[in-house]
């Protein structure tokens, strides 16, 4: 059965937030003058189990879901996430499963992720040079680690996508070298235009850098872009062919937003369901699933939630009010 919400969108995304916590402080998603040693994460008990999850997974299966995608935080730092990529996995062997992770302990779990059921992983990486990429992910450890832990996805043959957030001032100087590197592997690197999702990253207007100056740079090194057509609905990404062959993408949420074709629902660490990356409120379903609701009561609850859905928040970005109470990327999941 196909689930479509009140502006005819289908379900067909589930990310879900395994843990807010972060090895990582990135300044534009968890700045660590909000983020501190005093920061109040989620407690055990509110996080939903693997098994918890994994019912809302089989509840939304016969809704038409097609992509899980695990997320956080920094969803490798939950323990035993292996585990859960077993059993959504042991679902159904062909729903697509991936991760978003910043790439710091892909090296140590990629293979049992693959051999769970894995079937990709996006890490996100925003710069090459270790200055600019430590400054802005306010860590100690080095951009040679997530290389590695990307190069050993490759040796396994575990296919790998790269996302790199652009902020104006900060690491425009890394696109170049991004495209370069990631060219020689095969690996398609994505742009991200700096977003204005939850309230602590300090966002404005004009520290977005914009698809279109993205490319301008792009092809004052290497030739002019072509557009390509994107292969299915819901891809977020536009792609350009490089001169050489290559592609290049671009997620232009603030610019060029996708609202119209977007199909993502989103369960927080804490089972609560959103409908947008930039909504104020969820939806509780962790409070159902511990009153021993039955799968088809969790599928409906959140059918229900669905029909309801109105959100187009990026395509009005600017002309509607904005909310000091929006969560934050750490806490939805990106
Ligand atoms: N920790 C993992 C990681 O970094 O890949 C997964 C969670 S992180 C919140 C998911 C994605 O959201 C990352 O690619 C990150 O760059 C992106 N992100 C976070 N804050 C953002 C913002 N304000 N604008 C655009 N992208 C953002
Ligand atoms: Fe952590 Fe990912 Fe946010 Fe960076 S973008 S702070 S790695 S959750
Ligand atoms: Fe989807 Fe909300 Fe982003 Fe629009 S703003 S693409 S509805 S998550």
């Amino acid at each position: 059965m196909r689930l479509n919400d009140s502006r005819g969108r289908p379900l067909r995304d589930l990310r879900i937030s395994v843990t807010d916590r972060c090895n990582f402080r990135c300044t534009y998603c968890m700045p660590r003058e909000h983020f501190g040693n005093d920061y109040q994460f989620l407690a055990k008990e509110k996080i939903l189990t693997y098994e918890e999850i994994t019912t809302i997974v089989s509840s939304l299966l016969p809704l038409g879901i097609e992509k899980i995608r695990l997320t956080g935080g920094e969803p490798l730092m939950r323990r035993n996430v292996i585990e859960l990529v077993r059993q959504i996995r042991a679902l159904d062997s062909r729903i697509d499963i991936a991760i978003t992770t910043n790439g710091i302990l892909l090296e140590k779990y990629a293979l049992q992720l693959k051999e769970a059921g894995l079937s990709r992983v996006t890490v996100s990486l925003d710069a090459l040079e270790n200055e600019v990429f430590q400054s802005l992910s306010d860590t100690t450890n080095s951009v040679d680690e997530i290389l590695q832990g990307i190069e050993f996805c490759r040796q396994i043959e575990l296919p790998v996508k790269v996302n790199c957030v652009i902020q104006k001032g900060v690491n425009e100087s890394q696109i170049i070298p991004i495209i370069s590197y990631f060219n020689k592997i095969s690996i398609t690197p994505r742009f991200i235009e700096f977003m204005d999702v939850g309230t602590t990253n300090s966002w404005n207007y004009d520290s977005v850098v914009s698809g279109d100056e993205m490319r301008k740079i792009i092809e004052l090194e290497f030739g002019q872009l072509e557009k390509v057509e994107s292969n299915y609905p819901g891809e977020v990404a536009n792609l350009w062919k490089m001169k050489n062959g290559s592609m290049v993408g671009f997620i232009e949420s603030v610019t060029n937003p996708f609202c119209g074709d977007c199909s993502r629902a989103r369960l927080s660490a804490e089972g609560s369901i959103y409908t947008c990356l930039f909504a104020t409120e969820g939806h509780n379903i962790r409070s159902i699933l511990r009153m021993d609701a039955s799968q088809e009561q969790i599928g409906n609850a959140i059918s229900e939630i669905w029909k309801g859905r109105n959100d187009n928040y990026s395509e009005q970005r600017g002309t509607v009010e904005q909310t000091e109470d929006r969560v934050e990327m750490s806490y939805i999941g990106g």
